[in-house]
């Protein structure tokens, strides 16, 4: 069977749709911590597993020998995610998989946020369960998902100087994991995914002044001005300092990924920054 844990958030739902588009929907299993939430899935055949990364005794024989598991990371900042991690990567490898894939960060970024995915994927090696390492770039809903300060404030912020994101699409990374999960020759490689084309703060402000037809601007300020700007707006004081860390990164090409592995894997050019725009406008 192909697994894919995180069924039920944002990237897990375009994986699940993509899978169905290859494979027959009882050769998927999607775990999930609430059934409820994944009533589609079973209504068209996709074989439910509920599971906790929290609760390692829920992972107990989930996994069967010659599986392919996509172990999506976990959303819970500072709460130990590596150890979750190593509830799913204890039990691939007690189960004997085929394949184990993980969503992580590029190898390039050296924020604080990149350091879960570091932690994982030393534990992932360390385990001799085969591998593939889906090193996601930034997504283009990081941003085009909260456009409305943006659009009422006419300003775009960020502390990212005049530095370029390679961001590509959920449905784009979708496409990368569902290529190695239903491909061959995956097995022990990293892949550096991001999209076909980086953009500048100031460009994403152009585009969105072209889309809007007001005149919206870049305000580029400084990490500690945006740390103050994020806790303003009701971030816990760590979060904020994570995320400002993120835009430091930036600022220095850390989220710039040329490898092309993206769209090779996609078989497919990336999806446009201007069309995640279009397509969040119309909301
Ligand atoms: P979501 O927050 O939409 O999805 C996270 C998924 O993880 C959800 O399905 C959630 O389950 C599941 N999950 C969280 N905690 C647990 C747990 N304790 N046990 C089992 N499952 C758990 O994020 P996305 O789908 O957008 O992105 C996937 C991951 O990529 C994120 O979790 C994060 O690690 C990372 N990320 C990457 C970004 C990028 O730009 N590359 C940006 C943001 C995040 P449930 O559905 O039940 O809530």
């Amino acid at each position: 069977s192909i697994v894919v844990t995180g069924a039920t958030g944002h990237l897990g739902r375009h994986v699940i749709e993509q899978l169905l588009e290859k494979v027959p929907a009882d050769q998927v299993v999607a775990v999930v911590r609430d059934e409820a939430k994944a009533a589609d899935f079973a209504a068209r055949g996709v074989r439910l597993a509920v599971a906790d990364y929290n609760a390692p005794e829920t992972f107990d024989g989930l996994f069967s020998a010659g599986d392919k598991v996509l172990l999506i990371s976990g959303n819970e900042f500072g709460e130990g995610r590596v150890g979750q991690h190593k509830v799913v990567i204890d039990a691939a490898k007690a189960a004997g998989v085929a394949l184990l894939a993980y969503t992580s960060a590029p190898r390039s970024l050296t924020a604080a946020l990149a350091d879960d995915h570091r932690g994982t994927e030393e534990a992932v090696l360390a385990s001799g369960v085969p591998y593939a390492l889906l090193r996601n770039g930034w997504y283009h809903e990081n941003y085009t998902e909260n456009l409305a300060p943006v659009l009422e404030h006419n300003a775009v912020v960020a502390a990212a100087g005049a530095g370029r994101v390679s961001s590509a699409s959920r449905a784009d990374y979708a496409a990368a994991a569902v290529a190695v999960l239903t491909g061959e020759g995956h097995e022990n490689k990293a892949y550096e995914l991001g999209g076909d084309e980086a953009w500048s703060f100031a460009e994403y402000a152009a585009e969105l002044s072209r889309q809007t037809g007001k005149e919206i601007a870049y305000n580029a300020v400084t990490t500690e001005a945006l740390t103050g700007i994020l806790t303003g707006a009701g971030l816990p004081e760590p979060l904020a300092v994570v995320f400002a860390g993120v835009d430091t990164s930036i600022e220095k090409g850390e989220l710039v990924v040329s490898t092309g592995d993206l769209s090779r894997l996609a078989g497919r050019p990336t999806t446009p920054l201007s069309e995640a725009i279009t397509a969040a406008l119309k909301g």
